[in-house]
């Protein structure tokens, strides 16, 4: 299962009081569907400042916080090309500036996805299962990233983010609708 997030309404297990109220401290500083600044394309990055490693450290602690795998700028607010991502919950999180996708294997896969930005909303998503990312370090280094499976996923949906597409936008017609109803019926709930 391919999750940007653990939705927030679920109850997870073995989490401490503690640790819910840190996760719905991060879920809440992020930007949710029907906010137009997810619709907007993420500027290049052009200076490589401690400002910029400080919006990266920001981020990675709001993705943690909120348990997720992958998060993008524009996200919270910043429409600056910039993503953290890790591979596995417990792996350590990376930062990719204004990155690009350069190759895409045709081989493609189906996978259930969820979006802290579409919290408990999950759909079908057919992505490449190879990609070779091009980007930056958060000091502006050139890195090359030959990603497969969820790998590859998380940084296409991030990609995505960055160019102001959701994974709504991805799966059939059929889910997207059920996906629109069900997330307005939570937020007539809520
Ligand atoms: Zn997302």
């Amino acid at each position: 299962m391919a999750e940007e997030l653990l939705a927030e309404e679920e109850e997870l297990e073995g989490e401490s009081a503690q640790e819910r109220e840190r996760r719905e401290a991060a879920l809440a500083k992020i930007r949710k569907l029907g906010d137009p600044v997810l619709r907007t394309r993420a500027l290049e990055v052009a200076e490589f400042d401690a400002r910029l490693r400080e919006d990266i450290d920001w981020m990675r602690g709001l993705m943690d916080g909120a348990l997720g795998v992958g998060l993008a700028a524009t996200q919270v607010g910043m429409l600056a090309r910039m993503l953290v991502y890790r591979v596995e919950r417990d792996s350590p999180t990376a930062a990719l500036i204004n990155p690009r996708i350069e190759w895409a294997s045709v081989e493609a896969e189906t996978v259930e996805e969820g979006c802290l930005s579409i919290p408990g909303i999950r759909v079908d998503v057919e992505r490449p299962l190879h990609l070779r990312v091009a980007a930056a370090d958060e000091y502006g280094a050139a890195v090359r990233i030959e990603a497969s499976g969820m790998e590859a996923r998380v940084l296409a949906h991030e990609v995505d983010h960055l160019d102001g597409i959701l994974m709504l936008d991805r799966a059939s017609k059929a889910q997207r609708r059920e996906a629109i109803r069900e997330w307005r019926d939570r937020q007539r709930e809520a």
